[in-house]
C-alpha cells in the first residue's frame, strides 16, 4: 500500500492497530504492533479478502487524497464492488452466493467500522445476519491479497 494511502487512513482515524507479546522469546520483552488499513471483502472465504484498493491505480490523479473524503472513498469502494459484481467474482457475507445486478436480490456495500475496519457486499435481505457472522473472526488473522483491477465505469456520478 502506498504510504500516502496509509497516511490518508491514519488522517481519518481508520487504523487498527493490533499489539502482541512475543511468547517464544521471554526474555525479551518485545512487543509487536501491527498497524493495518481497512481492507475490503469479496465474500466471506480465506482468499476473499483484499487490500483496500488505491483509487490512483485506477486513474485518480496522484494528488487525489488531499482532497477526499470518507465519503468520496466510500463511493469508489462501492464502483469497486459495482465492477466485482459485474465481473461474477463477488459473493454475499451472509449466504456467500455469488452477486450479480439483477433486480432479484439487490445488494450493498457496507462498511463495518467496529473491529473489522471492512468494506463488504451483502444481500439487502441478509444483512440483519452479517453481526452474527461478523461475530468471533479477528481481522488480523485474514490474509491479505492485491485487489483486482474490475472495470470500473468511474464517470457515472457526472452522467446522472
Ligand atoms: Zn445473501
Amino acid at each position: 500500500m502506498r504510504q500516502e494511502l496509509l497516511t490518508w487512513f491514519a488522517r481519518e482515524g481508520l487504523l487498527l492497530q493490533s499489539v502482541t507479546a512475543n511468547p517464544e522469546d521471554p526474555e525479551h520483552d518485545e512487543i509487536k504492533v501491527t498497524v493495518r488499513a481497512p481492507i475490503v471483502a469479496l465474500g466471506r472465504g480465506r482468499e476473499d479478502f483484499r487490500e483496500c484498493p488505491d483509487p490512483v491505480r485506477f486513474g485518480y490523479p496522484e494528488s487525489c487524497l488531499e482532497l477526499m473524503t470518507l465519503e468520496d472513498l466510500h463511493w469508489f469502494i462501492l464502483r469497486w464492488f459495482e465492477g466485482a459484481v459485474a465481473a461474477g467474482r463477488a459473493r454475499c457475507f451472509v449466504c456467500n452466493k455469488v452477486l450479480d445486478n439483477g433486480p432479484e436480490q439487490p445488494w450493498d456495500a457496507v462498511f463495518v467500522s467496529a473491529d473489522w475496519h471492512c468494506w463488504l457486499v451483502v444481500h439487502f435481505d441478509c444483512k440483519r445476519y452479517l453481526g452474527r457472522d461478523l461475530k468471533g473472526r479477528n481481522p488480523f488473522e485474514v490474509e491479505l491479497r492485491e485487489p483486482e483491477l474490475f472495470d470500473l465505469r468511474l464517470t457515472e456520478r457526472e452522467d446522472q
